[in-house]
C-alpha cells in the first residue's frame, strides 16, 4: 500500500516554494499580514505543554446517574475513581522525576509499582494463585529520552525574534506501523541521536490534494490532524509521517488541533526525529509559516529538531494473574486490563485497572461465580511485552477452556462535545491567534467514542451484550464490530471469546488523559454493564457460548 502512495510521492515535482507560500497565505482563516515590526510577526507566544484544558465540573446539566450497586457496593463509581487517581500517580511520579517520556511504560519502575498495587488490591479482594511473572520484551525498546523542537529566529521575523522552544513536542514511536512495512533491523547502538534542521512545507491534512505541488523534499513537512474524534484510527498519525520521509521529507512535524497544549505519543517515523506537537504551539507554528510567507521569507523559516533515543536490551514487563474459585473448575472466566501507559493514563488504562480491582473485590468477596473466575493484569501493548502472548504462554490451560474474556480497556471517559456555539455570540469562537476554533464543552453523558471489538462475536455473545447495555443504561456502542487486536489478540487466537469496549475521546494518548475526564458515573455504569454481562456467560457453557463461531 504504502509503495504505491511512495511511488506518487517520489513523482511530486520539484515546484517553487512560492506555490506553498501562496497556499499557505491564502487560508480563509489568516488575517491580513502585520508588518514585521514586532517579534515574531507580532504573534503572542506560545506558553508550555499542557494537560486537558476543560473544566468537566461545569457540566451544563448533571451527571445522568448509573444504576445504584446496593447490591454491589465495591462497583460504587466514586470508589472506582480513587483507584483511577492512585494509578495515575505512579505517572506524575515519573514526571516529577524528570523522565521526558513520562508515564507507567513497561519496563520502568513506575509500571511495576502499578502491577503491585493491584497486586496489593487483589489481596485485599480476597483472590487466591496470586503469581506476579517477569515477561521479557520481544525486541529492543526505543524510547526518546531527551528532544528539542526550535523555531529558529531571524530579524527579518520582526525585530528581536529570537529561538521559541516548542514545548509540547514529543516524540512519533520509533516502531514502523501499518500493514506491508518492513521490520526494524535491530542491531542498534544503545543510544541514537536524530538531529534536523530544515526549513517547512505545510501540507495540511495529509491529503492528495494538500500535498498536490508540493516538495518535500529534504523540508520538515508540518501535517495538522484533528481529533475526529480521536486519533486512534487516523492514517495522518499513523501511517503518513512514515510515508511523507520515504517521499524525501527530512522530518514531520504533525499537530494535533486539540484544545490547549497537549504532549501526543502518537504515530510511527522510523529513523527520523518525527514530532506530534499540541494544539496552541501548532497555531503558533502555523501563523508563524502564514505571515513569513506572506513576508516573503518562507524559506528563512526553520525548525531546529533533534531527538535521542536509548535503545534498550533486556528489559521485561509484569504479568499478574489472580483468581476467584468457583464450584466448576473444568472451564473459565477471564478479565483483564493493561497496566501500562502513556502520561497520567487515567482512562488509558487507570479506569480498566479501577474496574478490574472494583470486580475482584466484588466477586472475591462474596458474590462467587459458578466458574473460576481469572484476573489478569497484562504488561501492556505499548512496548514490545507482546500483551497477554505470556498468560498464553504460562496459563495454557486457560484459553481452550474459556467461556468469556472482557479485556477492560479505556472504559471511564466522559463525554465532550465540540461545539459550534460562541456563547459570546453567532459566529464561531475564536483563538487567541485569531483562527476559527470549536469550544470543547463536557456533557452530562459518557464518551460517545465507544466502540466494542471481539471475536467470535456469536449470536449469543450479541444477544448477552444488547441485554446488558440495556439494563446498564451503558450508553455504547456505537458499533459492535469482530476483531481481536491488543490484548484479545493473543487469547482469541488459544480459543478464548472476547469482547473489549474500546472507548477513545479526543484525550487519547495525550497529556490530556488525566483524572478529570474520568467520571464517576461513567466508571459505574460500566462496571455494572460489565457485572452483568459476565454473569450472564457464568450461566453459559463454553459450548453455548461458541455455538455458531465460525
Ligand atoms: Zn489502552
Amino acid at each position: 500500500m504504502w509503495r504505491r502512495i511512495a511511488g506518487v510521492a517520489a513523482a511530486w515535482l520539484v515546484v517553487a516554494a512560492a506555490s506553498a507560500a501562496l497556499a499557505a497565505g491564502a487560508a480563509p482563516e489568516t488575517p491580513p499580514p502585520a508588518p514585521a515590526a514586532a517579534a515574531w510577526f507580532g504573534l503572542p507566544l506560545p506558553g508550555p505543554a499542557t494537560e486537558q484544558t476543560i473544566d468537566f465540573s461545569q457540566v451544563d446539566l448533571p451527571m445522568i446517574v448509573a444504576p445504584a450497586v446496593a447490591d454491589a457496593p465495591e462497583l460504587e463509581g466514586r470508589k472506582m475513581l480513587r483507584y483511577v487517581e492512585d494509578v495515575a500517580a505512579f505517572s506524575y511520579a515519573s514526571r516529577a522525576a524528570g523522565e521526558r517520556s513520562w508515564g507507567r511504560l513497561a519496563g520502568t519502575p513506575w509500571a511495576e509499582h502499578t502491577v503491585d498495587y493491584v497486586a496489593e488490591e487483589f489481596r485485599k479482594a480476597g483472590l487466591v494463585d496470586i503469581v506476579k511473572s517477569e515477561v521479557p520484551f520481544l525486541g529492543i525498546d526505543r524510547t526518546a529520552s531527551d528532544w528539542h523542537v526550535t523555531l529558529l529566529g531571524l530579524p527579518e521575523f520582526g525585530p528581536g525574534s529570537t529561538n521559541v522552544e516548542l514545548r509540547s513536542a514529543f516524540p512519533m514511536g520509533q516502531r514502523p506501523e501499518g500493514p506491508g512495512l518492513p521490520a526494524k533491523d535491530e542491531t542498534l547502538p544503545p543510544v541514537t541521536t536524530l538531529a534536523v534542521t530544515a526549513p517547512l512545507v505545510y501540507v495540511g491534512a495529509g491529503t492528495p490534494a494538500d500535498l498536490a505541488g508540493k516538495n518535500v523534499s529534504g523540508k520538515i513537512a508540518v501535517l495538522r490532524v484533528e481529533p475526529a474524534p480521536a486519533i486512534f484510527y487516523s492514517n495522518a498519525a499513523r501511517v503518513l509521517p512514515q510515508q511523507l520521509i520515504n517521499a524525501g521529507a527530512a522530518s514531520v512535524i504533525e499537530i494535533y488541533a486539540a484544545p490547549g497544549n497537549l504532549q501526543v505519543h502518537f504515530g510511527s517515523c522510523v529513523d527520523a526525529p518525527c514530532f506530534m506537537l499540541g494544539g496552541e504551539d501548532g497555531e503558533f507554528l502555523m501563523m508563524a509559516i502564514a505571515r513569513a510567507a506572506a513576508a516573503n521569507v518562507l524559506e528563512k523559516l526553520q525548525l531546529s529538531l533533534s531527538q535521542t533515543i536509548v535503545n534498550s536490551r533486556g528489559l521485561h514487563g509484569y504479568l499478574l494473574v489472580g483468581k476467584v474459585p468457583g464450584n466448576n473448575h473444568a472451564e473459565n472466566l477471564i478479565l483483564s486490563a493493561h497496566s501500562d501507559a502513556w502520561f497520567a493514563g487515567a482512562n488509558d488504562n487507570a479506569s480498566g485497572l479501577a474496574a478490574l480491582i472494583a470486580l475482584a473485590k466484588h466477586y472475591g468477596r462474596g458474590h462467587r461465580p459458578l466458574h473460576d473466575l481469572y484476573f489478569v493484569v497484562s504488561p501492556g501493548h505499548h512496548s514490545p511485552t507482546g500483551a497477554t502472548q505470556s498468560l498464553v504462554k504460562l496459563y495454557p490451560q486457560l484459553c481452550p477452556a474459556n467461556i468469556f474474556t472482557i479485556n477492560l480497556e479505556h472504559i471511564g471517559g466522559q463525554g465532550a462535545y465540540p461545539s459550534t456555539f460562541n456563547p459570546k455570540g453567532m459566529g464561531p469562537s475564536t483563538s487567541r491567534y485569531g483562527n476559527a476554533e470549536f469550544l470543547y464543552e463536557p456533557v452530562n453523558w459518557d464518551s460517545p467514542g465507544r466502540e466494542i471489538m471481539g471475536a467470535p462475536l456469536t449470536a449469543t455473545v450479541k444477544s448477552a451484550l444488547a441485554e446488558a447495555a440495556q439494563h446498564a443504561q451503558f450508553t455504547g456502542p456505537s458499533r459492535i464490530a469482530t476483531g481481536a487486536i491488543a490484548e484479545l489478540g493473543p487469547v482469541v487466537a488459544a480459543g478464548a471469546t472476547g469482547v473489549q469496549d474500546v472507548e477513545v475521546n479526543i484525550w487519547y494518548h495525550t497529556s490530556g488523559d488525566t483524572v478529570a475526564t474520568v467520571a464517576a458515573q461513567t466508571l459505574q455504569r460500566v462496571a455494572i454493564f460489565y457485572r452483568e454481562l459476565l454473569d450472564h456467560m457464568d450461566h453459559l457453557s463454553r459450548a453455548a457460548v461458541r455455538a455458531g463461531a465460525q
